[in-house]
């Protein structure tokens, strides 16, 4: 087990694309802590599981990440996942919601790196990994925050992954596209409303209308990827940003 010994803060692991990652580093033997909301018993249950602890801190605030960190201890693989979306034409698009995604989706990054990156440097070794999305690549309408939010943190990786070049830490983001969790189930309702369409019509002609296998992505093949970023043998992949969209940003 390639990862034993290494400590894992994965965020927004409750769920969905974080938890899958999660489960896919704790296989290769990673010490998880598990970051995000949820029923407590469902929690526990997944801190059994995969022998984790599970910080329950809100990154929506400087505060929240900071004590995120500070409960984690000192991490040597770091995934920023945890992510939020909303969908509404730019000229009705509530503020308060913008501020959100662009706190949660890219100002939580900056504050979890720049706290890991000290402990890293030291043991010369570490991985950062950012859950960015298609929508790092290129955009689609109503999601203005979101879109801006995903562009961002791949600039940002980009240039830590400079900043961090000759250290032994490298900085990646992985770019889904669909990916059958409650993210994109949620954003439906939104999506139904703001183009006029039933929900055949949304999961059809919007979500997979660009994806050229026409399936959504799986969680676990998400994992995969980042187990395998996680490896010595990935060690002079850095500053990349890895589609894994069913061939929708080939095109
Ligand atoms: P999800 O809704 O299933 O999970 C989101 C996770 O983030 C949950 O664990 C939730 O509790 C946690 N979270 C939400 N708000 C939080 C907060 N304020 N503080 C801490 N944790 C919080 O979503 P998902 O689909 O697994 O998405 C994970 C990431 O993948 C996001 O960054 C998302 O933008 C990205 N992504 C998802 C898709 C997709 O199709 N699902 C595609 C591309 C990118």
């Amino acid at each position: 087990m390639f990862l034993s010994g290494k400590r894992a803060l994965v965020t927004g692991s409750t769920s969905g694309i974080g938890l899958a990652v999660a489960r896919a580093l704790a296989a290769e033997g990673a010490d998880i802590v598990l970051n995000g909301f949820g029923d407590a018993a469902e929690i526990a249950t997944l801190c059994d599981e995969l022998s984790a602890r599970h910080v329950g801190a809100d990154l929506l605030s400087q505060e929240g990440c900071e004590q995120l960190m500070a409960e984690a201890g000192p991490v040597d693989i770091l995934i920023n996942n945890a992510g939020m979306q909303h969908v509404a034409p730019v000229d009705d698009f509530p503020v308060d919601r913008w501020n959100a995604i662009i706190a949660l989706n890219l100002t939580a990054a900056f504050h979890t790196v720049r706290l890991a990156v000290p402990h890293m440097k030291e043991r010369g070794w570490g991985r950062i990994i950012n859950t960015a999305s298609a929508h790092s690549k290129t955009a689609s309408p109503f999601k203005s925050a979101y879109n801006a939010s995903k562009h961002g943190i791949d600039g940002f990786t980009k240039t830590i992954a400079l900043e961090l070049a000759q250290t032994g830490v490298t900085a990646n983001c992985i770019s889904p596209g669909y990916v059958w969790t409650p993210l994109v189930e949620n954003q439906i309702p939104d999506t139904m409303k703001a183009r006029g369409m039933t929900r055949d019509e949304v999961i059809n002609d919007v979500l997979l209308a660009k994806t050229p296998t026409k399936k959504f992505v799986q969680p676990a093949e998400i994992g995969a990827l980042a187990a395998f970023l996680c490896r010595e043998e990935a060690g002079n992949v850095t500053g990349a940003n890895w589609s894994i969209d069913g061939g929708w940003t080939a095109q």
